[in-house]
This record gives structure tokens, sequence and C-alpha cells, in this order.
């Protein structure tokens, strides 16, 4: 049988406008994109182009560099030159980073409308180098940056405070014709951040970029991350994301990129089905299942591999997934496709495993 599985899906994307981000499209049917930042200073140049390098073997589609400084904006042209995926510099407060930016060659900026009131007499400049460079904005809302009118005018960066900041500033760029922007409401409450872009993609059909800002370290910022974009992208909202998070950027994009994967909006790839143990087991298998995640780590081939403790369900829970083990009485029992198909001695199950994920790989391969 084919191993290329059918899969349920959840509501349909939301029409919105397609954009360019270098040569990526965000929008419109385009794939959503896993986006990260850079932690280095810009303008160390080599040390920003390897994390780059990194983020983007780690899967990264789209990387925003800071760009707070003189130094910062003149190391755009090589950054963006040099990176294999699109750059967008990330510019609060001066202007003329933004023209920097655009004639730099990267694929988008972003533009904070809370920081940048005076760029709202430029805006139709702006509008004009970016059409010509062809290069996108994004319009950025942060509650921590939100504009001081509607702080006062809300009371706080409520959903509806952080979407009229949005949609005003929205505005000024479609007066002046210019429609190639995607826009992002970020908050740190998940729900807040959540009901914020629900009301926002009710008003208008621009591609939106999901965040929830200051998300917070990895275990936690992982779970605000993914029960917000989760909850948005099983509503069809969201273009691009980016998972926030006070660890090495490369986690983000495995978030990012895991959590796509998951929601059935990514081709899936390598993912271990482990049980989490019980009484019944009768092999360790938290450490049964690292060493299975760590031997396949090589295989990107979209195979569904369980690791069960036990025979008592084990057969049966491995059956769903292409490949499966389930141990007892020191013997691991290999399922393809849920038939036994060997048993053998427990240390020799991760290589068993290993032999059977890269025949199946080749298979899916040659298909
Ligand atoms: Fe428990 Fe066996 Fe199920 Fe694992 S597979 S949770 S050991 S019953």
């Amino acid at each position: 049988p084919s191993m290329r599985e059918e899969r349920p899906v959840l509501a349909p994307r939301r029409p919105t406008r397609r954009i360019r981000v270098g040569d990526l499209s965000v929008g419109g049917d385009a794939p959503i994109t896993v986006q990260s930042m850079t932690t280095t200073k810009t303008h160390d140049i080599g040390a920003t182009l390897q994390q780059i390098a990194e983020l983007t073997a780690s899967g990264c589609d789209i990387v925003r560099v800071a760009c707070p400084t003189d130094k910062d904006a003149e190391a755009l042209p090589i950054i963006a030159k040099q990176s294999r995926i699109p750059v967008i510099a990330d510019i609060h407060f001066k202007p003329k980073y933004v023209f920097q930016a655009i004639e730099a060659g990267c694929g988008a900026v972003r533009v904070n409308p809370g920081n940048i009131r005076k760029f709202d007499d430029q805006v139709a400049a702006i509008c004009k180098a970016a059409s010509d460079a062809g290069v996108s904005l994004r319009i950025g809302v942060n509650a921590g940056s939100l504009d001081p009118r509607l702080l006062k005018k809300h009371g706080k960066a409520t959903p509806e405070a952080l979407v009229e900041s949005a949609v005003w500033e929205a505005g000024l760029f479609e007066e002046c014709g210019f429609h190639d922007f995607k826009i992002s409401v970020k908050h740190h409450d998940v729900v807040t951040m959540v009901r914020a872009y629900q009301l926002l993609s009710e008003m208008g059909d621009w591609p939106l970029h999901l965040g929830v800002t200051e998300a917070g370290p990895a275990f936690q910022g992982t779970i605000k991350s993914c029960a917000a974009f989760g909850t948005l992208l099983a509503q069809g909202i969201g273009d691009t994301i980016r998972v926030s998070l006070s660890a090495p950027p490369v986690e983000e994009v495995k978030v990012g990129t895991k959590l796509l994967e998951f929601m059935g909006l990514r081709e899936r790839k390598l993912e271990i089905v482990s049980c989490p143990s019980c009484g019944r087991a009768q092999v360790d298998v938290w450490s049964l299942a690292e060493s299975v995640e760590e031997g396949l780590k090589s295989i990107s081939a979209p195979l569904r591999v369980a690791v069960m403790g036990c025979v008592v369900n084990g057969p049966g829970e491995a059956r769903e997934a292409d490949l499966g083990c389930a141990s007892g009485n020191g013997k691991g029992q290999i399922f393809v496709h849920g038939k036994v198909v060997e048993t053998v001695p427990e240390d020799q199950v991760v290589e068993t495993l290993i032999k059977h994920a890269e025949a199946m790989a080749e298979q899916m391969r040659a298909e």
C-alpha cells in the first residue's frame, strides 16, 4: 500500500492577499512560513550570517534582524545579499533606516506604528521606495509599545486597542495605494492575542504574522505560542508565524515547524509516537524513546514511529504507526504497519527500527 496518507484538515485558510517577502510569498495560498529573529548584533556581520545559516539549516523560512543603530543599517546590504533566506529589517524609531533597508535588498521591513509616530508624514515616501524596490512591509503592533493615544483611549492594550492601531496604520499605507504589507498584533497574554487576531481577520484581507510577544523561557513560551497559534491556525487565521522564546532562535524554529507539521499545515516529517509508560511497562520507555529519536534523527521521511512500553496495548497502539516496537520480557516486537515482522533482544530494538525506517524512507522516495 502507498505510504502517502490522506489527512483530515481543520478550517480552510482565511483568504488573504498575497505579498512577496524576498523570493517567498506570504498570504493567499502560499504555505505558512516560519520566522525567527537573530540575537547577534546585526553589525557583527560574520556572527549574524552564521546564526542565519544555522536558522536556515533548521528550517527557518524568513529571518528578521534588529536594526537599532547606523552600524546595523550599514550591515544590511551584505547580510541581505549573503543570506539564503529572505531578511526582514526590524525598524523602530528611525525612518531613515527604513529607506536604507529597502535599498539594501531586504525582503521586507518591519515598522512599529507605536514607536514611529513621526513616520506618518513619511508614509508616502516609504510607500514609493518600497513599491519601486518590490519590498513589502510588516506593520508590527506590540502591546508594549502601543500608540499612547490608543492606550489612553482604551485604558490598556486591549484587543480592540491593538487592532485599532493596526487598522489606522494600514489605512495610511493604503491611502497611498500601497497594499504589500502584513500585520501583527502581538501581546504576551494568549487570550488577548488570540482575540486581537480574530478581530483583525474580520476587518480586512491583510496577511497576518502571528506572534505572542515576550512569551517567556522555552517551556512556557512554547506552550503559550502553541496554544495561541493552534487556536488561530485551527480557524484558518495566520499566514506566517514567529515563536518568541527566551532561548536560542533555532529552538523557536523547531517549535514553529513542528507546530505546523502537527496542525497538518506543513508536510509531516518523522514523528515519534511514544507511550508515557505506566505500571505495566516492561522497559524504560523514556530512555528507549529518546534513543529511537536520536537514532532516527537523520531520517526526514514522514514516518510515524511508535515506541510502546509493553505488549498489552503496544501492538494496538502501534498499528496506527508506520513502524513501531513494543517491549516485554527483555525482547522487542517490531511492527511494520501493525504487523509483527520480527522479535529482537531489547538491546537491538533501536538498530532494528533504524534498519526498517531507512528501508521505508527509501521506498517512499521511490514512490
Ligand atoms: Fe502502559 Fe503499555 Fe500503554 Fe505504555 S503501551 S502506557 S506501558 S499500557
